[in-house]
């Protein structure tokens, strides 16, 4: 299988060469350059463990690591160990339980692993993967990143103690909560370093900006990124759309909804990209919080990604995003693989000048977008209050603020002959002050988890600013 750009001009590459790298040469997304076809393998995936079916689905999309090699990969990756986290009455060995609300009403547990949300599942794959290919090619990478919270955590977590990965975490001073504090500062490992900078997420995002940008440094440190955008990501999510596909139906002539709490477009790209293998999902329902630029796509055909200033901070703060990272995958096939149309179209976004939105309504590709099965909603911090409340009060499950998004819109649009299968991408314990003002009282922590918060931390305050932290990774890298 080879990879190409979403934007067609950079050459086409192998897994292993796309593993590493963030966005392709021309500023595109890599895409394999088909779909496997898999309809006929379902009566025999059916009956596989999550770390075999990882393994029979990873094996389509890489042709470069020897199979014996990412079999072993995958059972270290999937183990019971590493997602223990699950509600009472299920078996870790499941990786990803589903949770039966009511009749063809279910979730997916996908928040069982090491930080408490669904990242973790790819992540963990990633930290694995590195390793890997960074030893046999005898190599080593220092991955930069900014964090508001989830996404450096289960970075961390999945990097902790590899060989040939340092991982450098940038997250805003006394903005993440003391949960998510707790879990990134008190990790020891000496190949994990976090900053907490002296302002906002955006201004940790920027010195990474200014960082990465820096050529010379870049090369010279072997500066990387591990942000949703990567391709291995999106295929580590593929395998949980099929454990769930077999879960929620007894044959594989049934069709099945899905409905993923949803944030830069990464967890329900992997769902398209299933349906388009030929998993039989019927709908992709896409949730979203108050920063609804997708569900506004979704309803008119209008993509207008939003300002810092027009973003809100909301209860379900990981889908709190200006515009969608990994959309423009989806745009790809919509229009066909058209990577010229897909240019001109990111161009109209890009351009200072222009209107910074792009309108499909009067394109042909308008009446394509049925075929492809979604359907969105939005989700107002009210609502989300009241699904905590209700799925709580009336079925003792206690979710997460940004399942409830996913529930809240998968309840006025279920239909209910087709099971839908809303994704858990969080735990509660995560967000205990929205839980508190949703039921009257803080979650119950797991044991292992109670007074995480008065760990000793190990962490670095700095000033935004690129210089100082160049100066800290030097330090470290010698
Ligand atoms: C990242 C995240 C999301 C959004 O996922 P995307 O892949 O960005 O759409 C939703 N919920 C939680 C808890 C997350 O951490």
């Amino acid at each position: 299988m080879r990879y190409i750009s979403t934007r067609g001009s950079a050459p086409a590459q192998s897994f292993s060469d796309i593993l590493l790298g963030g966005l392709a040469a021309d500023g595109g997304l890599f895409m394999p350059e088909s779909y496997p076809q898999v309809a006929d393998c379902l009566a025999e995936w059916r009956q596989l463990s999550y770390a075999e079916l990882a393994f029979r689905i990873f094996g389509l999309f890489i042709d470069d690591i020897p199979s014996a090699d990412l079999r072993d990969l995958c059972n270290k990756t999937y183990t019971a160990e590493t997602y223990r986290w699950c509600r009472a009455q299920h078996d870790a060995r499941e990786i990803v339980p589903l949770s039966t609300i009511e009749a063809n009403f279910h979730l997916l547990e996908l928040s069982n692993g090491p930080t408490l949300a669904f990242k973790d599942i790819a992540m963990q794959l990633l930290g694995n993967l590195f390793e890997y290919v960074l030893s046999k090619r005898n190599e080593s990478i220092n991955i930069l990143g900014a964090t508001s919270g989830d996404t450096g955590s289960a970075a961390e977590y999945a990097m902790r103690g590899k060989r040939g990965v340092r991982v450098f975490m940038l997250s805003p001073e006394g903005k993440m909560s003391a949960f998510q504090r707790a879990q990134m500062y008190s990790l020891t490992d000496k190949n994990i370093f976090n900053i907490a900078v002296r302002g906002m997420f955006d201004d940790a995002q920027d010195v990474v900006k200014l960082v990465s940008n820096d050529a010379v440094f870049k090369a010279k440190y072997k500066i990387g990124a591990v942000n949703s955008i990567n391709w291995a990501r999106v295929m580590a999510q593929l395998v949980y759309y099929f454990k769930g596909y077999f879960a929620a139906t007894k044959s594989n002539d049934q069709l099945v909804d899905f409905c993923v709490p949803s944030g830069n477009f990464g967890n329900i790209c992997a769902g398209h990209i299933a349906r388009q293998m030929g998993l039989p999902i019927s709908r992709l329902i896409l949730a979203t919080n108050e920063n609804n630029v997708l569900d506004e796509f979704f309803r008119s055909g209008v993509y207008r990604p939003r300002t810092n200033a027009e973003t809100s901070v909301t209860s379900s703060p990981s889908m709190d995003i200006s515009k969608a990272s990994n959309f423009e995958r989806f745009v790809f096939d919509l229009v066909g693989r058209d990577s010229g149309i897909v240019k001109d179209l990111w161009q109209r976004l890009d351009s200072p000048t222009g209107d910074r939105c792009f309108d499909l309504n009067a394109t042909r590709f308008m009446q394509r977008l049925p075929e492809f099965g979604f359907l969105s909603g939005c989700s107002t911090h009210a609502e989300r209050l009241s699904t905590i409340r209700m799925l709580w009060s009336q079925h003792q499950i206690l979710i997460d603020p940004h399942t409830a998004d996913g529930i809240n819109i998968a309840l006025t649009v279920r239909n209910p002959d087709v099971p839908m299968v809303v994704l858990e991408t969080a735990q509660a314990v995560k967000f205990e002050e929205t839980i508190l003002q949703a039921i009257g009282h803080k979650p119950l922590r797991p044991e292992e988890l109670a007074g995480i918060e008065n760990l000793p931390q190990r962490v670095r305050v700095m000033d935004a600013d690129a210089n100082q932290i160049k100066e800290f990774i030097a330090e470290k890298c010698q």
